[in-house]
């Protein structure tokens, strides 16, 4: 029999969607997708005091903006609760969870005592049944916790797609509290009762989750489910080699997202962070989809890279479709203060975009660049007196002149350029720095011709007129 790929992921909303589930959600999807199989989208949310709706939003929204779309979901785990309960009942009839009366005050000092002996701080076992023992008398008032009866013995071993071969010994892991005084689930519990439920076939997730993967194993075989595959991703590091975190820069796919980023630019980017194809650097999220089978992921960490990213969306900026980058770059414009009508987004910022997109990394750049032509520039003081010289106010007067009156189309500008040139015996560069610095407010611009095509006329010759 085949089981069917059933692969999820199974973000906590205590924040935004960090790039390493992005990364590792993008892996399982990808890993689905490959398969012909399904992705779900799970919500784990029994973290009650630090999940927020807030950041359910977010994570929805990321998902979306990165195009991760899911065949189930989102399910939220608070609302699984009963199903939770009903496994945790039938594990404590089995005898292979307990209830647990400790206070944490009892079991700070139970730590101290092994701490003092120099032996590992585990759970002393005090509420652990066993066969002749006698419990403590139950506490009149303590609400237990359950734990889950550890076995004692033997080692836990899986292959994991990413790191290979893993084992731990059962004597390193204590029994693990699985529901909390409140009733509630802990993660180790809901995630392994989700994951069969769901019928998850392949795990992907973060290798800080490594040391809690034996204990979801022993859960998986006390409840009698099978277990599914897991694959363990290293960590993404930043600059410094640290942990990629907020002290350390844009952690949120969303940062990036209003950072000018493209999508498909972020998926490829971080697709190819712990994973390679050959020596593809840039590709689309068919052809990962296409080449993606678990196989070639990092063992080791990657190390986060802010410039290569750029690169990745400058190449991705440079194909884009303009009047999508139209969109996008007049959104980008708002937060700069200017608002276009659609009628300018439809028409004549698709052809700016065209224009500078060769020029930009991000599309917060091509709104930059887009302020010249629909707000003010103050060209630089330096560059005005350096190029806007005597020698050459004549010309630029004759050639705002010729401007005022021409045909307003490139070619005609084009011409107009080259006989005030001839008229005035200059080189093009003498005349074209100066005409930039004062329409652009910079000597480096795309070609001039088309510059002062789309800039229009009025602001053309209104800026000349500053000579
Ligand atoms: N909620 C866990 C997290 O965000 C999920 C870990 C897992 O994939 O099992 O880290």
């Amino acid at each position: 029999m085949t089981t069917k790929i059933r692969t999820r992921i199974a973000p906590s909303p205590t924040g935004f969607l960090h790039l390493g589930t992005a990364r590792t959600a993008l892996y399982s999807w990808a890993y689905a997708r490959h398969f012909g199989g399904e992705f779900v989208l799970r919500i784990e949310d029994t973290d009650v005091a630090r999940s927020s709706q807030d950041s359910v939003d977010q994570i929805l929204e990321s998902m979306r903006w990165l195009g991760l779309d899911y065949d189930e979901g989102p399910i939220y785990q608070m609302q699984r609760l009963e199903r939770y309960k009903e496994l945790l009942d039938r594990l404590i009839l089995a005898g292979k969870a307990y209830h647990c009366y400790s206070t944490p005050e009892e079991l700070e000092a139970a730590r101290e005592a092994k701490r003092a002996k120099g032996e590992k701080t585990l759970y002393d076992g005090r509420w652990r049944p066993a066969s002749g023992k006698t419990l403590p008398a139950v506490p009149e008032g303590v609400q237990p916790v359950v734990r889950f009866c550890n076995p004692l013995d033997g080692d836990v071993t899986w292959d994991d797609l990413v790191k290979g071969p893993i084992t731990i010994s059962n004597r390193e892991i204590d029994d693990l509290i699985i529901a909390r005084t409140d009733g509630i689930p802990t993660y180790n519990f809901a995630v392994v009762v989700d994951d069969w439920d769901m019928q998850i076939s392949h795990v992907f997730r973060g290798d800080e989750h490594i040391n809690n993967t034996p204990w979801q194993i022993n859960i998986f075989n006390a409840l009698g489910a099978p277990q599914p595959l897991f694959g363990h991703c290293p960590v993404i590091l930043g600059g410094d080699g640290q942990k990629l975190s907020k002290r350390r820069g844009a952690v949120s796919v969303t940062a990036y997202e209003e950072g000018g980023y493209l999508p498909e630019a972020m998926l490829n980017y971080l697709a190819r962070l712990g994973w390679s194809h050959g020596d593809e650097e840039l590709f689309s999220s068919d052809q990962l989809v296409a080449w993606f089978d678990g196989t070639h992921l990092n063992k080791s960490p990657a190390q986060w890279d802010p410039v290569k990213l750029l690169w990745v969306n400058a190449q991705y900026i440079k194909h884009a479709d303009n009047n999508r980058l139209a969109m996008l770059v007049s959104k980008q414009l708002v937060k700069l203060g200017i608002t276009l009508e659609s009628s300018l987004v439809a028409g004549h910022l698709p052809q700016l975009c065209a224009l500078i997109k060769d020029r930009c990394d991000t599309t917060i750049e091509l709104a930059q660049w887009a302020t010249k032509f629909y707000g003010d520039v103050t060209p630089d003081a330096a560059e005005l007196s350096q190029h806007v010289t005597d020698a050459v106010r004549p010309a630029v007067a004759m050639l705002s002149e010729k401007l005022a009156r021409c045909n307003w189309d490139k070619l005609t500008i084009a011409a107009a350029i080259k006989e005030v040139l001839a008229a005035n015996g200059l080189k093009m560069p003498q005349l074209a720095m100066p005409v930039r610095v004062l329409v652009m407010g910079t000597a480096q611009t795309p070609s001039l011709d088309s510059v002062l095509e789309i800039c229009g006329r009025e602001k053309v010759i209104a800026r000349l007129g500053k000579a």
